[in-house]
């Protein structure tokens, strides 16, 4: 991978050598927060202005009930948090080239988050995933969506990954 500084959009990660699909490029890497302290996050991030990479998984366990688990990148993480927000199906040829998928263990309460390619991706090309679905109004404020899909819903979802 190659991160470079881009002024529209900050940092931007991009493949420095063909991926095959199904590839685990690394895990998503963070602070674990409760939910409470993600809201409290958020609302201090959107309150200062500055960007954030506060992913929220949720999960339906074999049980029927949902886990979420939140990882918050923005002052502790791995290159994952440079990963692009993109529009679209994850995996489609206009799409999200990455995806992720949860992993549980007994030995711990907690998910972590694994980033796979979700279809084979080429030299140069800027690596993303989907945030989740645009931001209905409710929550915050709202970003303009800058990733260039030809799908582009206009606006970044609030927070990853909800
Ligand atoms: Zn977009």
């Amino acid at each position: 991978m190659r991160v470079a500084h881009t002024d529209e959009r900050g940092w931007v990660a991009y493949a420095a050598e063909p991926l095959p699909a199904n590839k685990y490029i690394g895990e998503y890497a963070g602070d674990y927060v409760t939910s409470a302290e993600a809201g409290d996050r958020l609302a201090r991030y959107d309150r200062d202005g500055t960007g954030h990479a506060l992913l929220v998984v949720r999960e339906q366990l074999p049980d029927g009930t949902v886990a979420r688990t939140n990882i918050d990148a923005t002052m502790r993480g791995n290159v994952s948090r440079f990963f692009s927000h993109r529009c679209g199906e994850p995996g489609s040829d206009d799409g999200p080239n990455l995806e992720l998928s949860t992993v549980r263990s007994l030995a711990s309460p907690l998910s972590r988050v694994g980033v796979f390619t979700a279809r084979n991706v080429e030299v140069g090309e800027e690596l993303s995933f989907s945030y989740g679905p645009p931001p209905d109004g409710r929550l915050g404020q709202r970003q303009r969506c800058l990733c260039g899909a030809q799908g582009c819903s206009g606006w970044l979802p609030y927070a990853l990954g909800s």
